[in-house]
């Protein structure tokens, strides 16, 4: 590697964008050597958010982060320069701003009562905690490819707790049992205090907003080229040494057939595979469309290079079941304050402090989140957005009659209303955009070792994996801090830096014995 040396970047997801600052920051490449090449017209990737007060605002996810845990994208962060505030960086805003706006929710359940449920209590039996307690030191290898429900009774998917932390970090009975442990040891400080949300930290404006703008920016100040609209069709390889070697890139962009030529000393990083591949939008009118890989392409890539190259992962894990992975978000402007009124009334939080209200018996387990106004960079005053998702879209509504993929902004506004017992007037100035995810949460699908590549796979002499699919030692997926932490891993990795990738904070080792003190003191 020499100052010479280019890397391509497949993919302008939040990984990209990392690994990008990471190579610049610690590898001392000069970011006019770095291109990142992205399918979309924008870059950002799941973290993608957009839209004004006419038209309406949309993002397909509302984002929670810790300053407990996310250790790597902090250490970038504490290296990018807030746009908002001058002088500071974007970990020190953020900060700032959670000082001013910290998370105590006092409706984090509510029933089809309308009532706001206890949830001092996490309702745990004897034989859920004891069940807990097993899976939680159980080895990754004994667990294997089990689910959730195969380590856990019928009864514990009934407690507050189950409600509380499945709604808040999207799991399904029947994901992945390692993954749900990891989740229990990585974020044990939120066990004890998921019913307030209290752990939980915002960005100030959405995250497109707040974290891929700045980052956008700083790498394009470092010269950084950035191509849009391309998609990297095929890898063109070696063998040299018995190690892969891509030799090139085969790219569509803006419509036409293009080969980037890989010299000796390039880097390549992929991101393969998104969890909001295949996305779709609707509208007040319509339901959002079905799509599904066939029309995406997304994982095609992935398939291609993983085809009898077990090193490089199963993609066919992941991506195989979109009944198991899939559920719908949807984004509400508002262009008057009622509804944000009557939840504050309701609720008693004001919007930003709140975090997830869940309406734990609605048939599409519907969960809404309020955040600090304006959540837009762009927002004028007297608009009001807020975000919402359900877990089984697949069901028939209490309040519409039909699944929620069916149904159309309005229809969702109907069931929403419905459940708060908000007149309908409370809605009347909404544009409400929902969001199709086919795959959102297939990085939770039950996996062995193998099924995901290491970001550097053995054998790979230029090649990195930076994404949610790629194996990282007790970390957790479904996380901004997972993608950045592949990228550090990956670009140290691979162009040598001594620099230590900051650890995974051990809550877990130095806390078992207070997460069985828990698990005792929570009834
Ligand atoms: C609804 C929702 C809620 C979430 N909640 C949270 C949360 O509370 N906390 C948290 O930390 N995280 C959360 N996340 C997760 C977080 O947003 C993601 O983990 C992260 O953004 C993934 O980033 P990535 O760069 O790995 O991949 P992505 O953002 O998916 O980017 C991958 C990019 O690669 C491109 N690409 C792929 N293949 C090719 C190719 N062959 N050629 C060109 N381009 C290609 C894709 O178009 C895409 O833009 C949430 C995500 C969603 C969607």
């Amino acid at each position: 590697m020499t100052t010479k040396s280019k890397a391509y970047l497949i993919g302008g997801g939040i990984g990209s964008l990392a690994a990008a600052a990471f190579m610049i920051r610690d590898g001392n490449l000069p970011g006019g050597n770095i291109s990142i090449l992205e399918a979309a017209p924008i870059l950002g990737g799941s973290l993608d958010a957009a839209g004004d007060a006419d038209r309406g605002y949309s993002m397909r996810g509302g984002r929670m982060v810790t300053t407990d845990n996310y250790e790597c994208t902090w250490d970038l962060y504490k290296s990018i320069p807030s746009l908002t505030r001058p002088g500071k960086s974007v970990f020190q805003e953020t900060v700032e701003f959670n000082e001013r706006h910290q998370s105590n929710s006092m409706a984090r359940l509510v029933d089809r009562r309308r009532a706001k449920t206890p949830v001092a209590s996490m309702g745990f039996s004897m034989q859920d905690r004891l069940e807990l307690l097993r899976l939680s030191q159980a080895t990754e290898e004994s667990l294997g490819a089990s689910r959730i429900t195969d380590h856990l009774s019928p009864g514990f998917f009934e407690t507050p707790f189950w409600h509380m932390w499945s709604t808040t970090f999207a799991f399904q009975p029947w994901h992945s049992a390692v993954e749900f442990k990891r989740y229990l040891l990585r974020f044990m400080l939120e066990f004890s205090r998921i019913e307030t949300l209290a752990g939980v930290k915002r960005t100030i404006y959405n995250q497109y907003d707040s974290l891929v703008v700045p980052l956008q920016t700083w790498l394009a100040d470092q010269g950084v080229h950035f191509v849009t609209d391309c998609r990297v069709t095929d890898i063109a390889h070696k063998t040299e040494d018995e190690k892969f070697v891509v030799t090139s890139l085969q790219c569509v962009c803006a419509g036409e057939s293009e080969a980037i030529a890989v010299s000796d000393g390039d880097l390549v990083f992929l991101q393969n595979a998104s969890m909001t591949d295949a996305s779709s939008l609707g509208s007040m009118t319509h339901a959002p469309a079905q799509r599904t890989k066939a029309e995406s392409g997304g994982w095609t890539l992935w398939e291609r290079l993983a085809d009898g190259r077990p090193e490089f992962g199963r993609p066919q894990v992941f991506n195989s079941s979109i009944a198991q992975a899939w559920w719908e978000s949807f984004t509400v402007t508002l262009k008057d304050p009622s509804f944000f009124n009557q939840m504050k009334q309701f609720s008693g939080n004001e919007a930003g402090t709140g975090g997830l209200v869940t309406f734990k018996d609605s048939n599409w387990l519907l969960s809404i989140v309020l955040a600090f106004q304006p959540h837009f960079a762009n927002q004028p005053e007297g608009v009001y957005v807020f975000w919402g998702y359900s877990l089984f879209p697949d069901r028939v509504g209490n309040f519409v009659p039909k699944s929620m993929t069916e149904c159309n902004g309005a229809e969702i506004l109907t069931e929403l209303c419905g459940h708060l017992r908000f007149d309908p007037e409370t809605t009347a100035t909404a544009n409400c955009i929902p969001c199709r995810m086919p795959y959102i949460t297939s990085m939770f699908m039950p996996r062995e070792k193998g099924d995901r590549p290491f970001p550097v796979p053995s054998g790979s002499k230029n090649l990195a994996f930076v994404s949610q699919f790629v194996e990282i030692p007790e970390d957790v997926v479904f996380t901004v801090e997972y993608s950045v932490r592949a990228a550090q891993m990956a670009v140290y990795e691979l162009m040598g830096v001594e620099r230590k990738v900051p650890n995974v904070t051990p809550h877990a080792k130095s806390h078992l014995a207070q997460f069985e003190a828990l698990l005792k003191a929570f009834k």
